[in-house]
């Protein structure tokens, strides 16, 4: 099959396999290239492991630290005449580079808010790995069903308190127009709470703990923005902010239960990256079109394998993490540095639709969108003949 993208919005409908490959080839390599990561965990479970933060989390542990690792994500397999998700591929290309390695990786399918999904994933590091060093918990979802009552919560991007309106990318037509959001209203802030914070991440450690599979000195970390104020009425002070103030409760509550193995846990507030979660949020693609310009122009760009690998290399594995004053770990010390906001914070003064190409990396804002889902890669021949039913070698 000849696979193109198919663009609906802020997603693309289709993968390609082989870009998929590609895309997971292109980060291994740049893990690859900074060495092996000392004292790094061996044994890594990664909660949301297929795209974004959470995939090039699991290329830094396994081709970095040299570690074993599972698996867990949400994905629609291809067939013979229809193309699945991105996350499918990346964890089929993700598995075969890790084989090729020498490296186990086992990956799971389904739903990890459920509890059935948690106990598969504890008898699977019982048979195969006894226990794990490092959680990786690298969720976005836009609902979550409860698993003890059934309820589906739904999360929302939502200021609180009042109407918001700022500039917009239109991602589609490259038109900087105005976007306005009503504030939240009812239960908003609640759901979203409760897909986004910190619940289930503890849940997944609970069930880790009683189940005894959790190493000596084992850590966790989940992933949080706080970004400039441009963005803090949709983000850090609106409902998805209200989770992240939950998932750093989760973080605190957390690292007491761990105590007792010498263990901790962490949030790390990451640098803000075109991902399939990220592009669904208001004004962020404008922000991050001219960030992109600003730190590329400064040479101090970095996509999430830098991220990831960084957070590894330089925070988590080396003694020094460097928490600020509420105990996170700021990787997104690079896109915060004032200059590269001053620089921003004028920018975004100026922008319009007429200048926009000039002043923001919107080829580079849709470059990485495309490459997301497998598109626009170097060396792959996309009028070549596909099988869209790459399956992950793992999961039968
Ligand atoms: P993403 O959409 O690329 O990845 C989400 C992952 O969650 C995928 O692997 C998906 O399969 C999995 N998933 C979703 N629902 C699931 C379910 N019910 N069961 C199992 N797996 C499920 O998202 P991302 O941008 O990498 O975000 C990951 C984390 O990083 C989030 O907490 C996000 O807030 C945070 N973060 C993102 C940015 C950014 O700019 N993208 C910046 C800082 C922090």
């Amino acid at each position: 099959m000849i696979v193109e993208p198919k663009i609906r919005g802020f997603i693309c409908t289709t993968a390609h396999p082989d870009g998929c490959a590609r895309h997971v080839a292109d980060q291994i390599a740049v893990v690859r290239s900074r060495g092996p990561i000392e004292n790094g965990p061996k044994r890594v479970l990664v909660v949301g492991s297929s795209t974004g933060y959470g995939l090039s989390s699991r290329i830094a542990a396994a081709f970095g630290c040299g570690a074993s690792t599972i698996g867990v994500f949400f994905e629609k397999p291809g067939s013979e005449r229809r193309p699945g998700t991105a996350g499918w591929y990346n964890s089929a290309a993700f598995e075969k580079e890790a084989a090729d390695a020498g490296l186990y990786a086992r990956s799971f399918n389904g739903d990890a808010f459920s509890d059935e999904m948690k106990a598969t994933v504890i008898e699977a590091i019982k048979e195969d790995l006894g226990q794990i060093d490092c959680v990786v918990y690298s969720l976005a979802s836009p609902r979550r069903i409860d698993p003890k009552t059934g309820e589906t919560y739904k999360s929302v991007l939502k200021p609180i308190g009042e109407t918001y309106t700022n500039k917009n990318l239109n991602t589609a037509t490259k038109v900087v127009d105005e976007v306005t959001i009503e504030p939240a209203e009812g239960d908003d802030i609640e759901q979203t709470v409760a897909v986004m914070g910190g619940e289930d991440w503890e849940m997944w450690i609970d069930a880790m703990l009683e189940a005894g599979v959790l190493a000596p000195g084992a850590t966790t970390v989940a992933y949080s923005y706080i970004g400039p104020e441009v963005t803090w009425p949709i983000y850090k002070n609106g409902t998805i902010g209200r989770a992240k103030e939950d998932l750093e409760k989760s973080q605190r509550a957390l690292d007491g239960k761990l105590a007792p193995l010498d263990g901790k846990a962490w949030v790390s507030v990451n640098k803000a990256l075109v991902t399939q979660a990220s592009s669904a949020i208001p004004v962020v693609p404008l922000y991050i079109s001219l960030l992109y310009k600003v730190m590329k122009a400064r040479g101090s760009h970095e996509d999430c394998i830098e991220q990831m690998d960084r957070l590894f290399r330089e925070r988590l594995c080396s003694g020094t993490p460097q928490p600020d004053e509420a105990g996170r770990i700021r990787i997104d010390d690079w896109e915060m540095d004032p200059a590269v906001q001053a620089e921003v914070d004028e920018l975004w003064t100026r922008v319009d639709s007429d200048n926009l190409l000039e002043l923001a990396d919107v080829e580079g804002y849709e470059s990485s969108f495309l490459r997301l889902f497998g598109f626009g890669l170097e060396g792959v021949d996309y009028s070549a003949d596909t099988d869209p039913a790459t399956g992950v070698p793992s999961i039968s």
